[in-house]
């Protein structure tokens, strides 16, 4: 069977660290790994607009950002398929079909869903859009017989639905679908990164994101006024790990080598954690080190999208591109999927040599 990967990310703003760790890292090492027969990369614009359908405009100015980002980071289009959501109407049929196979009970149970509404106070009334995104969002995956799909672990149960529409449509219709697995990151820290303020998940709608496309000055006051621990106030007190901001970014980005580099006096982070625990090491000695991680890891991205950033008409052309052939496989899923569910009755002869036969008895 082939290796394929679905993935990708709502242009509401510039992509952020917190997506790097999540999903972006891994996909480029999975590209470049040779391993995957298709890569298809999404904007998911029309999953954007079920939580911004007042703003359009943030989501039409987001698509350049968030291609700039995927092509910066080294998403490359000749060998990952990049393309726009909404360009392709066939997304938006599966998931009409795919409607039939998820009642309203297993939507409200969704803990990712629970917790989205919460934090756009979508309560008291929630748009049906956006309560049924998690169908839209296996029609994505499907579309492409996705057999792998890198996310952050806040996305797990949106794959767990997709694998049951999969089933259920599998065992009522035809086997069409393929049940796709998630890749999460192995790390706690990458998994879900916490924003610069030490609340639980950087976010775009959050405000509390490192930004990929961040000038060096930005990163550095940024991490300047990372949340650490509040109990930490004297150089010779010892500091706690948990949930300390700055810790958990040097687990998600910090190498042995960058220690040899930045900070020779330890061999590795455990080495500089046993020392912040007993007590006489400071806070800015920590950040100083984290900056110097980040900007190395970052630098690269910035320059490329500096590069990117003079040819804007190209980078539309990839998207176009991309989209086209995107299309042209979820148009085949799409007719596969209408067969199994007998809505195809122009293609089949049988069907009309047999309502023929039926009235000439
Ligand atoms: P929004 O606030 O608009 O939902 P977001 O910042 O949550 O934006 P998404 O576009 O929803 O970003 O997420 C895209 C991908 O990045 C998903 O796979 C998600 O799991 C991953 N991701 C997002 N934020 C983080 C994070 N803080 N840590 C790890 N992975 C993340
Ligand atoms: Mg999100």
């Amino acid at each position: 069977m082939s290796k394929i990967i679905l993935t990708g990310d709502r242009p509401t703003g510039r992509l952020h660290v917190g997506h790097y760790v999540g999903s972006l890292r891994r996909r480029v090492e999975l590209q470049n790994s040779g391993e995957y027969d298709k890569i298809y990369i999404m904007i998911a614009d029309a999953q954007a607009l079920t939580d911004n359908f007042d703003n359009p405009e943030k989501v039409r100015q987001n698509i350049i950002e968030v291609a700039l980002d995927y092509m910066s980071c080294g998403l490359d289009p000749a060998k990952s398929n990049l393309f726009i959501q909404s360009q392709i109407s066939e997304l938006t049929e599966l998931t009409f079909y795919y409607m039939n196979l998820v009642t309203v009970s297993r939507l409200q149970h969704n803990p990712t869903v629970k917790n989205e509404i919460q934090l756009r106070n979508f309560e008291a009334s929630i748009p049906v859009g956006f309560f049924t995104y998690p169908i839209s969002q296996a029609s994505d995956i499907t579309a492409f017989k996705a057999t792998t799909v890198p996310v952050g672990e806040d996305q797990l149960p949106m794959i767990e639905q997709a694998r049951e529409i999969v089933r259920k449509f599998n065992t009522i219709y035809a086997p069409v679908l393929v049940e796709p697995e998630a890749l999460i990151p192995d790390s706690e820290a990458c998994k879900r990164l916490p924003g610069t303020d030490g609340k639980a998940k950087m976010s775009k709608s959050l405000g509390n994101c490192i930004y990929l496309s961040d000038s060096a000055d930005e990163v550095q006051e940024k991490i300047k006024n990372m949340f650490t621990d509040p109990q930490h106030l004297r150089v010779s007190d010892p500091g706690h790990l948990e949930g300390n901001t700055v810790f958990t970014y040097l687990d998600a980005f910090c190498k042995d080598e960058h220690f040899e580099r930045y900070l020779p006096e330890y061999a590795n982070l455990d080495e500089l954690k046993a020392h912040y625990t007993r007590g006489g090491l400071g806070d800015m000695k920590v950040k100083r080190f984290l900056t110097n991680v980040m900007q190395e890891t970052l630098e690269p991205i910035r320059n490329r999208r500096k590069e990117l950033e003079k040819d804007i008409p190209a980078v539309f052309d990839v998207l176009k591109a991309g989209t086209e052939a995107a299309r042209e496989t979820a148009a085949q899923t799409l007719s596969e999927v209408k067969s199994a569910m007998k809505i195809n009755y122009f293609e089949d002869q049988e069907l009309i040599r047999q309502q023929a036969e039926k009235y000439q008895a």
